[in-house]
């Protein structure tokens, strides 16, 4: 079930609705850039208060809610980053706020969100399992559910980022985006596709459990196992009842880059050792892909660092070189000593 996406006037008005919260972030230059004729900028959404671009979506759904929908409370699922916003945005607003979290999630990110002063539940093994609990308690406790990606005003607020970018930067030719549910890339898509019709989108995901990667590539929505990712912000599925996200990925978006767990490790140490950034594994895709020689630059491009809400253990194992086991999988440094 598809309805009519967001236009370039949403994302416009989502703008006005959330620059008292969000901050219009700094594009700065990369040292991956290819030469003085390709910059690569580096679009940092890891500075937004809470440490990544989910507040803009959070903030607009959350002020676009009527007084009636304010009194029941909100609830969503997350795999962190959009709890969080959600959890900030509603305490700014007064209104309460459930977080249903898997037990994927970092402790880290389960901690801000209590912190923020939200019910969270733990529930499950995965996202899926936490969307059932959030399906119940809007049936049984009428709460609104505020969704991470497949949301209208959540998708306009994402899409904000575009606006800045072509703002600061009217020549980017084209943008790299961190890709899960597609809320992200699709509002900026949106945006950035009316703006400049020819501008190219690159949606990057890990290449285990890519919900929406693997949905376009079938050309129907599929289900995926989701698994322990050092991108563990672009986990979870794809709810089959999607009305945006899907449509405008297929639609609007040029290319699809998927990457390793070592690929992911290497650009977060990348970030860290060459851009002197702390971003997490879901905003290290950029240079992952790049460093792995897995998409061409050739005009001016940005990559959105979408987070940095890593845990501070786990990152500093990866910017010593030391392997990380997830699940199953033990990951090594491809270069122990460091860069
Ligand atoms: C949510 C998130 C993404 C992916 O956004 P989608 O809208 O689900 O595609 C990427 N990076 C970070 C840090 C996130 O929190």
């Amino acid at each position: 079930m598809s309805v009519p996406l967001p236009t370039l006037a949403d994302v416009r008005a989502a703008r006005q609705t959330i620059t008292s919260t969000a901050i219009h972030t700094p594009l700065v230059l990369s040292e991956l850039s290819p030469d003085r004729d390709t910059p690569l900028w580096l679009k940092l959404e890891c500075l937004q208060p809470t440490g990544s671009f989910k507040i803009r979506g959070a903030t607009n759904a959350i002020a676009n809610l009527s007084a009636d929908e304010k009194r029941r409370g909100v609830i969503c699922c997350s795999t962190g980053n959009h709890g969080r916003a959600v959890a900030h945005a509603a305490r700014e607003t007064g209104i309460s706020a459930t977080i249903c979290l898997s037990k994927l999630v970092p402790q880290t990110k389960v901690e801000a969100i209590e912190g923020l002063g939200a019910n969270v539940l733990r529930v499950g093994n995965t996202s899926d399992d936490a969307q059932l609990e959030v399906d119940r308690l809007v049936r049984v406790e009428g709460m609104v559910e505020l969704p991470p990606f497949d949301h209208a005003d959540v998708i306009a607020g994402q899409g904000t980022i575009a606006l800045e970018l072509l703002e600061d930067k009217p020549d980017l030719e084209s943008l790299l985006i961190p890709m899960s549910g597609g809320g992200l890339i699709s509002g900026i898509a949106i945006a950035a596709k009316a703006l400049k019709p020819d501008i190219r989108l690159v949606g990057l995901s890990m290449d285990r459990g890519a919900a929406m990667a693997e949905s376009i590539a079938a050309g129907h929505i599929v289900d995926v196992d989701e698994v322990a990712s050092l991108a563990d912000a672009l986990g979870g599925g794809i709810p089959k009842d999607n009305r945006y996200t899907f449509a405008a990925c297929r639609e609007l978006v040029d290319e699809v880059v998927l990457v390793t767990e070592s690929e992911i490790y290497e650009g977060m140490r990348a970030l860290f050792h060459r851009e002197r950034l702390v971003a997490e594994g879901a905003a290290a895709v950029g240079h992952a892909a790049i460093i792995a020689g897995k998409v061409d630059i050739e005009g001016p491009a940005a990559i959105v660092i979408s987070g940095r809400n890593v845990d501070t253990r786990r990152f500093a194992d990866i910017a010593a070189g030391q392997p990380v086991q997830l699940g199953d999988l033990r990951v090594d440094a491809e270069y122990p000593c460091g860069p």
